[in-house]
This record gives C-alpha cells, structure tokens and sequence, in this order.
C-alpha cells in the first residue's frame, strides 16, 4: 500500500518534519522491490525508515518515497556457538530483547529500552550500558537495490564503529533481517556506573531479564518519555579526540572524563555540557537540552527543524569555542 503526503511529524520520534510524498510499507522481498521500482519511475531517491528514533526531518515537503519496514518475526535456533535468534528489520528492537530474556538468553540485555526497530540497530551499531550491537552480531541480509540481489553481510564487511557501520557511510542498501548469536550461560555485564550503583543497593542482576528491567529503568530516569516529549536521544555523537588535544584539555579542566579507544580518547559530551558550558536545560525558541541528561535535545510540541538546528549548531559552536572539539551529530537528517 502506497500513502501519499505523509507528514513526517507522525512518522519520528521528534514529531517534526513536513510531508513525505510516498510512504510505502516494506514486508517483504516483493514489497520492497516494487517499492523502488515505483521510486525510479517517479524519479524519486528512496529512504528506509523504521520507528523514526534518530531522525531530524525538515519542515519542508520531503521528495522521496519512505520505505516503512514492517516485517517483524523473530525466530530462534540452536547452533555450535549458543542460539542464533534471526528477526525481520521491522521488529520492535525492544521486543527482541524482551524475546531472548523471556527464554534466558544472554548478549543483548544491556541494550533494553533502545527505541527504534531491528532493521536500523546495525545501521549506527546501537550501543549503551557498555556494550553495542557488534558483541552479538552474527550476520544480516540486505536487499541491493543495484544488483536487485540479497545479500548477506558479515560484521567485519558491515563495517561497525562507534554508532558507525557501512549502511550509515554508503546508505542504499535496505536491510531486511538481522542475526544474532546469545547463549544459555552467561555474565552480567554491570561494571558500568548506574548499573554498578543498583548492585551497591542490594539488587541482585542474575539474569538476563533482571539487567534488562534494570536498564530500562535506569533509562527511563534520564530519557524523555517518548509519549510526551518530541526527542531522538541523544543528539550528538560523544566526540573522539588525539591525546595530545586530551592532555591539554586537561590542563584547564582537571576532571575532563577521557576513555582511551583503538582512535583516541573518547570523552563524554555530557561532562562538558554539564561541566564546561553549564547548559542543562540551555533552551533557544522550542527546542532544549533535556535537564537529566544535556545530550539528549528535546522540542516543544509544534517546533520545527529550523528551531532544533539552530540550537544544535548553536551548542556545536559553543562547544567548539570552549574546547577546540568539533562535535558531530549522531541523529540523521532527512531532507
Ligand atoms: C529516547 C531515545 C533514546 C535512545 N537511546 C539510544 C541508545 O541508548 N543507543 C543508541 O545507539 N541509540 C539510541 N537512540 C537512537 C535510536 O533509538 C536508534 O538509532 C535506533 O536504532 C533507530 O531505530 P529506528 O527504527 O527508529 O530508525 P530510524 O530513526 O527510522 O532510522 C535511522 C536510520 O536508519 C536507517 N534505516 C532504518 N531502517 C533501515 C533498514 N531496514 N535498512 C537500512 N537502513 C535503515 C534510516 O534510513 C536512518 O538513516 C535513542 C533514541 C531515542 C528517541
């Protein structure tokens, strides 16, 4: 089924955007082969989108054909390795890290309550609580709408970085289902902060179900509530720096947080809103930094794109002036 004149404020998170001039639905092979070849005869680039978590869309109408997934089975086997859970790219991401607690199965608890559908988590690598969707990857297919072929990727050709993969560097491809390998017996992974605090208070995480309860807590406490807010998360990407800029930095502010990676020191972008720029809660027009965590942007019911530009790049300079830092988005824009 094709719509027409979509607004894209119906379709994101943020609740922003104008309309999209078609939206098709994408279940299967089929469906998302004739939803190209309808692009092509419109002469019209077409664009995937899942639950619309990461996506700032402008306020203008939108010249594209929106590919909605929305083939969403999940389907467990054992293999020599643990169990290969295999789901549709239109899966609630959330429901499959419901669907391995709910039979014990360990990797991907740590990445409870993350919004978005299965088909997008490879796309940034999604990652919070100290572990990321490349820990359990085991493949995906994607349909290439310049073979017409399915494909079948690996993790080393998906190319996975900090909230990086392939799909983000050369988008196109349309991925249809995503493999991951988790296992019967495993370890909680708590070291991190909040997590590590929750055991200090006496909870016991034993179980896969038990973090991912614990995560979407603890989350619920620093995110917006999707049901009345307008966000995307976390709006930048936590910037990576040479240890030379690190160690000068340092210099000026002694407790600059700084987390050495295979590419540098990676250092959390909420220190230096919160610490350096004072800016929790920095309102400008509709949009602001959320007060519990200032990474995360919110806009008002009825701001537009050009409201939260204007503040992102506002902070961007801010930050820059600040610290020499150069700050890149982690949110997509779509145009
Ligand atoms: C409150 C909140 C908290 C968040 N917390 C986190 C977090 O902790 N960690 C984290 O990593 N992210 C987080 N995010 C960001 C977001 O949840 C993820 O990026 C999620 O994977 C986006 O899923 P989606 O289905 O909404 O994708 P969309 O926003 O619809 O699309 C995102 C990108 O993926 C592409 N895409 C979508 N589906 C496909 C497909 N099938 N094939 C190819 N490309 C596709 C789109 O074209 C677009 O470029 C958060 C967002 C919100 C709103």
């Amino acid at each position: 089924m094709m719509r027409e004149n979509v607004p894209l404020s119906t379709l994101t998170t943020f609740r922003i955007g104008g309309p999209a001039r078609y939206v098709a639905q994408g279940n299967s092979v089929a469906s998302v082969k004739a939803a190209f070849a309808h692009a092509r005869e419109c002469r019209l680039p077409l664009y995937p989108i899942g639950q619309g978590s990461n996506i700032l869309a402008s306020d203008a109408s939108i010249a594209a054909v929106l590919l909605l997934m929305q083939n969403n089975s999940i389907a467990f086997s054992d293999t020599s390795e643990g169990v290969e859970v295999c789901a549709d790219a239109g899966t609630s991401w959330d429901a499959l890290v419901r669907a391995c607690a709910d039979k014990g199965l360990w990797g991907i608890e740590n990445l409870a309550g993350i919004p978005g559908t299965v088909g997008a988590a490879p796309v940034q690598n999604i990652g919070a609580y100290g572990s990321e969707l490349a820990d359990s990857f085991s493949w995906l297919e994607c349909y290439d709408p310049d073979t017409e072929t399915i494909q079948r990727l690996t993790g080393a050709e998906c190319a996975f970085g900090y909230r990086d993969s392939t799909f983000k560097q050369n988008p196109g491809r349309i991925i249809m289902r995503v493999a991951l390998t988790v296992t019967r017996s495993g370890s909680p992974r708590t070291q991190y902060a909040d997590l590590s605090r929750l055991i200090d208070a006496g909870e016991v995480l034993d179980t896969p179900h038990a973090i991912g309860e614990a995560v979407r807590r603890v989350r619920s406490a620093k995110f917006p509530d999707l049901t009345e807010y307008g966000t995307a998360g976390s709006f930048f990407k936590n910037p990576t720096i040479v240890l030379d800029q690190y160690t000068q930095l340092q210099q000026q502010y002694p407790e600059l947080p700084g987390f050495a990676t295979s590419t540098g020191i990676k250092i959390p972008l909420a220190w230096i809103l919160d610490h350096v720029l004072d800016l929790r809660g920095f309102r400008m027009g509709h949009a602001y930094l959320f007060q519990n965590q200032p990474l995360v942007l919110v806009a008002d019911a009825g701001a537009t794109c050009v409201d939260v530009d204007a503040l992102a790049n506002n902070v961007a300079e801010k930050i820059f002036n600040a610290t020499g830092i150069q700050i890149e988005r982690e949110v997509r824009s779509l145009s």
